[in-house]
Order: structure tokens, then C-alpha cells, then sequence
């Protein structure tokens, strides 16, 4: 078996643009225990590309130590020239795309134009980050107690040590859109990327070198999670997170523990509702988008479709129709719309959430079935109707291509189904009329709603926090929510006249008397006492 795997795995590469020993030469950044090497396969064929070491204790320790000396200068480097850095890097990414989408595509089996859409996110989260950290950095006056009297600033220190724990689905975006802001805020970042996928992370980490990040300031553990992680967790000043439901439980008790903040990121079962009035071959289109984008591997991918009964069947006929066009590949070209699954594991998921499906009376009406003439772990784009509300694919997160549509009386009954889940990370709303839309939206909880729109939108509004409710997660990414998370703010307070307390020799009771005269003052002009506070 052995010489016909290196025979694959040599044909794979060729199809890139990667010299031979691109991946070693990635793998030697991690000093980590080689014998305990952990091999990276490539899902399009099943075969070995490369190893990773697998980082002990002690080389966690090692990193985040180093990340710790090198913070203190960062932090005094100016917003500016961080920020300047951060923006250089973005502008390697898209000059090195080429390169970044081989080893997207090599290590998770997606298709190309998905590792494109990644790409592209991380210039745009450079800028973005690089444009706003330097007002949120900057120092804000606040009223003071008694102004003018006293006055009140506040700073916003960096946490210290970033720990950044990244998913396989989206290894390079997720590695990153946490990285940049904790970085620009003047914290150090330790990564621990995905076991699946190490090597985009460790091409991103040579290119923020390039771009003149000092040494310290960006660094990389790897191995395997359970392991790994805890170790980094125990270590750092805050965390990161994005993964599984069932992982981030594991990573805030932890944090809690240690009384250290995080975010996490956490998984979604998300709805997407085409009201009466929406245009159902737009709809359709949008749906294809929102449900088999990455091969549904995507934390905002729609999993339950609910459209309203008066255009069921128009809009099933059109969305039945757009996702038999789509095309299945594992190439490096542009040919296929959807690519692999990870690996065995998730094509198994995804095939007993079929099977389970099926089994309580469920209709296939196009896919359900593994495509091993395609690549190992491909699996065809499928919807579901007629779905018992029991079966797993209606209550577990599927991440996977696999989608259930099902008809809704109205409007009431479609945000009903909406809500009706522990999840909360994103929905999609079709519907001709926008008004009404943002009205319906209003009422999903999640923590991103797009109307007219799967998720692109909400995802690629940086300026807009993103995250989750329920078990989808805490906290935020992007917007000033995405960089704050990373400050803690520091009140300076400073008095005029010395302490706020009785004067020498007045009695207590005109003391107090004085006291309520100026509380009724303060809050009689709020707006008056602020501007003299900030006036000072
Ligand atoms: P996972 O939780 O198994 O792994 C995620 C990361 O956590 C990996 O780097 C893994 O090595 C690490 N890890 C595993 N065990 C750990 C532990 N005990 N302590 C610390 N770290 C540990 O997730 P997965 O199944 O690989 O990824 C898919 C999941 O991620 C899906 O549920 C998906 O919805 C979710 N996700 C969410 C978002 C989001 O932004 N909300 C984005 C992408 C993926």
C-alpha cells in the first residue's frame, strides 16, 4: 500500500504549485516532538501530504513564554506602526494567494472558489482593524464624579497573551479575523490550529514575519486539541475560540477557572425562511449559497429551510433544480462549485444523518449519496422534505451538504421554526419587501440575521459585530466588539481639590446637606457638567 500512496500523494501536489518540500519546510517552524509527529492528509485523496510535530508541555510553555517577552515592546510599539505592519501583511496575502490556495484546497478538500472567498477575507480584516484600532485604542474623556472638581480618562490596556484556538472548516480566515485585532490592540497571539489543517496557518505565520512582525509577537503550537489546548488555555490572558458546541463548554469552564475572558464561537443549526411575497428563483439561488458553500462545512450555513406554503412548491422546484447544476471536484481549478468533506469521521455524520432521516419517513429530493468516483469523502448536495422533527438532521448541527425544507402556514409559523432552537448564530429571511424583512429579523434570535441573503453579507459587514446566542457562543468578532474584547479599560480619576470628603472642621450634617444639593445639581445638568468635564 505504501509506494501507491506516495504515488498519490506525489500526483496531488504536482497539481499544485508547491515545491516538493513546501510542507517540510513549513513543518520545521513548530519545535514540538517529532517522534509524536502527526500526519496531515489530504482529503481529496485520503493520502499523507506531511507531518506536524505535536507540541509538549514544556513547548507550550516555551511559546507563550516568548510571546509574553516579546508584549511588553509591541505594546509600546505605536498603533500605527502595528497597524502598518497588519496592512503589509494583507497585501502578502492577496500577492501570495496562489500559493495560500493550494494549501487551502490540499489540506481541507474544498473547492476553489470556496479557499478564494477565505482569502479574500483576511486583507479586508486587516484594513478594517488597521482603520478603527487606533480610535478605540485612543484615550476617552469620561465625567467626572463631581466635575469639574474631578475629572475621569479612560486607557484601554492590552490583555496581554492572545490564545487563538482555529477550527479546520475555514483554517485560514479563522486563524486570523481573531489574530488581527488582538495583535493591532498590542497583545501577542499564540495559535493552535486545527490538527487537519496546520500548514495555511504556518504560511500565514511566514508571511507576518515578512511583513516586519517582530519575533515573539505571532506564534504557533500544534497538536492534537484535548492535549494542546488545555495547555495553551492554562497559560494565556484570554482565549479565542472557535469550534464545536461541545469544545467551547470545555474551554469556559476551564477559562472560568483560571478567571481569564474568552469568546467563543460555537456551532449553529441555522434557519433560513422565504416569506409569501419573495422572489423564488432568487430565493433559490440565495438558498443554494447559503446551505452548500464550503459543503455546508460552515458554522453560518442554513440547515432548515421554512417557506411559506403559498410558494413551497415554486421555490422547491427552483432550488431542486439550481442544486442538481451544482458540480462536485476536488481539482485546483475553478471547475467544481462543491468540494470534499474533512474526512471519514464527517462523511459518516453526514451520511447517518441521512440515513436516520430516511428511516423516519423523510424524502430524499436530490443527492443523498457518498460520490466515492469523485474523491473519497464527497458527498452529494442533498435536500430533505417530510422530516420527523425527532430525527438527528432536525435537532443536531449536520456540517455537512445536507439540507430539510418544510412548509409554514405564514409568517408567525415561520419565525416560530426559526426560533425553535438552542442554537442562535445566523438566519437568512427572503421576502420582496426589505421593510418587512428587517421587521422578521428583528425577531429571530440570532446573533446575525441577513434578509435577502444568506450569510455573506452579515459575515462580510466587518464593521458589524458577528457572533452567537444560545449554544452558538459568547461574545463577539468583528466590529469594535472584535478588537475591545482584547482591552481591559483603565479608569484615571483625579481630583482637583484633593479627597471628596468633608472639609476640615464642617459638620457632617451640612456635610450631607451640601451633598444632596450637588447630587441634585449633577443629575439636574448632566449635560452641562459633562461638557465643563470635558472642556477641562
Ligand atoms: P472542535 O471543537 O472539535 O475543534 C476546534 C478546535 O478546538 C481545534 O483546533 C481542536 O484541536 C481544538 N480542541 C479540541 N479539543 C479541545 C479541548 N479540549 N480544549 C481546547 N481545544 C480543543 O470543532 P470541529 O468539529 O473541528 O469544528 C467544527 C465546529 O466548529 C462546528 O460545530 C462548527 O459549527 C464550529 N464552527 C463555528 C464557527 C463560528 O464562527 N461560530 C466557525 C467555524 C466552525
Amino acid at each position: 500500500m505504501a509506494p501507491q500512496t506516495d504515488t498519490q500523494t506525489r500526483t496531488l501536489l504536482e497539481e499544485t504549485r508547491l515545491s516538493p518540500d513546501r510542507l517540510e519546510t513549513l513543518s520545521r517552524r513548530i519545535e514540538g516532538d517529532s517522534t509524536a509527529a502527526i500526519t496531515v492528509r489530504a482529503p481529496a485523496t485520503d493520502t499523507a501530504i506531511g507531518s506536524i510535530p505535536t507540541c509538549t508541555d514544556a513547548d507550550v510553555e516555551r511559546a507563550v513564554s516568548h510571546a509574553r517577552d516579546a508584549q511588553l515592546s509591541w505594546a509600546e510599539t505605536p498603533v500605527e506602526e502595528r497597524s502598518d505592519i497588519l496592512e503589509r501583511f494583507g497585501d502578502l496575502v492577496l500577492e501570495h494567494r496562489g500559493e495560500l490556495l493550494d494549501l487551502l484546497q490540499l489540506e481541507t478538500g474544498k473547492s476553489r472558489q470556496d479557499a478564494v472567498e477565505e482569502v479574500l477575507d483576511i486583507p479586508l480584516t486587516c484594513s478594517y482593524y488597521a482603520d478603527t484600532g487606533p480610535s478605540v485604542l485612543a484615550e476617552k474623556r469620561r465625567r467626572g464624579a463631581l466635575a469639574p472638581a474631578t475629572t475621569a480618562r479612560v486607557t484601554h490596556e492590552p490583555v496581554g497573551v492572545v490564545g487563538v484556538i482555529s477550527p479546520w472548516n475555514y483554517p485560514l480566515t479563522l486563524s486570523l479575523t481573531d489574530a488581527v485585532p488582538a495583535l493591532i490592540a498590542g497583545n501577542t497571539v499564540v495559535l493552535k490550529p486545527d490538527e487537519k489543517t496546520p500548514f495555511t496557518a504556518l504560511a500565514l505565520a511566514e508571511l507576518l514575519e515578512r511583513a516586519g512582525l517582530p519575533d515573539g509577537v505571532f506564534e504557533i503550537v500544534t497538536g492534537q486539541g484535548p492535549v494542546v489546548g488545555p495547555a495553551l488555555i492554562g497559560r494565556v490572558d484570554y482565549v479565542a475560540f472557535t469550534g464545536s458546541t461541545e469544545t467551547g463548554r470545555a474551554v469556559a469552564e476551564q477559562a472560568g477557572r483560571n478567571l481569564i475572558d474568552c469568546s467563543l464561537e460555537l456551532g449553529g443549526k441555522n434557519p433560513l425562511v422565504v416569506l409569501d411575497d419573495a422572489d423564488v428563483e432568487q430565493a433559490a439561488r440565495g438558498a443554494v449559497q447559503a446551505c452548500f458553500t464550503n459543503a455546508g462545512q460552515l458554522c453560518l450555513a442554513a440547515e432548515q429551510l421554512y417557506v411559506d406554503e403559498s410558494v413551497y412548491d415554486a421555490f422547491l422546484d427552483a432550488f431542486v433544480g439550481e442544486t442538481r447544476r451544482l458540480t462536485l471536484g476536488t481539482g485546483f481549478d475553478f471547475d467544481a462549485d462543491v468540494g470534499s468533506l474533512i474526512d471519514g469521521d464527517q462523511l459518516e455524520r453526514v451520511e447517518a444523518h441521512v440515513d436516520d432521516a430516511l428511516e423516519s419517513g423523510a424524502s430524499v429530493l436530490t443527492g443523498g449519496r457518498r460520490r466515492p468516483d469523485v474523491g473519497p469523502f464527497c458527498y452529494e448536495p442533498t435536500i430533505l422534505t417530510d422530516v420527523d422533527p425527532n430525527a438527528a438532521v432536525a435537532c443536531e448541527e449536520t456540517f455537512g451538504p445536507v439540507v430539510s425544507v418544510e412548509p409554514v402556514s405564514d409568517t408567525e409559523a415561520a419565525i416560530a421554526a426559526a426560533n425553535d432552537s438552542d442554537y442562535g448564530l445566523n438566519a437568512s429571511v427572503w421576502t420582496g419587501d426589505r421593510e418587512r424583512g428587517v421587521a422578521v429579523a428583528r425577531r429571530i434570535d440570532c446573533g446575525t440575521v441577513c434578509v435577502n441573503d444568506g450569510y455573506v453579507s452579515g459575515w462580510a459587514a466587518v464593521d458589524a459585530p458577528m457572533g452567537g446566542v444560545g449554544d452558538s457562543g459568547l461574545g463577539r468578532r468583528h466590529g469594535r466588539a472584535g478588537i475591545e474584547r482584547y482591552l481591559e479599560a483603565k479608569t484615571i480619576a483625579t481630583s482637583r481639590i484633593g479627597p471628596l470628603d468633608a472639609p476640615p472642621g464642617v459638620p457632617a450634617s451640612w456635610y450631607a446637606r451640601g451633598m444632596v444639593g450637588l447630587t441634585r445639581l449633577q443629575r439636574w445638568l448632566p449635560s452641562v457638567s459633562s461638557l465643563v468635564g470635558r472642556l477641562r
